[in-house]
Order: C-alpha cells, then structure tokens, then sequence
C-alpha cells in the first residue's frame, strides 16, 4: 500500500532523499495500473516532467536515488545535451 504523504509533517522523498514538507507529486514512471503511485517531492516531480519533455528516459525507482537535476538550483537542460 502506497499512501500519499501529506504536507502536513515532513516526509521523505524516495528520489531524491531529501526531507521534504511539500505535498507530493506522483511520480511519472508509475503510468499505469500495474503499477502503482510512487510519491515524490515536487522538485523531483519537476525534474520529471523536464526529463519527458525533453525527451529522456525517465530513471525509474530502480534507479533511484538520485540527485535533483532540473527542479531546484537551474533548470540546464541546454548544458547537458552536445
Ligand atoms: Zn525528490
């Protein structure tokens, strides 16, 4: 059972390991209904959506931790292409 955590009291995020207190965003590697909802910080939520906009696989909780790339300190998604 995957249960929301709230923004009442701090939480942490599977992705990226950070203490948060935000409300969570779900994550985008678990579309479907097989699959059930991994809750992430909304900076990783962020960091998410650059990834699939911008054409990336998404690393997927196998994968994770991770270090947040594009949702806090710059968002560079110029400097890693070439
Ligand atoms: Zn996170």
């Amino acid at each position: 059972m995957s249960q929301a955590p709230s923004g009442s009291q701090p939480w942490i995020c599977p992705r990226c390991e950070e203490t948060v207190d935000d409300d969570p965003a779900s994550s985008r590697t678990q579309g479907d209904e097989s699959r059930p909802a991994i809750y992430v910080c909304p900076a990783c939520g962020t960091d998410e959506t650059f990834l699939h906009e911008a054409g990336k696989d998404l690393p997927g909780p196998d994968a994770w931790p991770l270090k947040r790339r594009y949702g806090l300190g710059g968002q560079s998604l110029d400097s890693s292409g070439a």
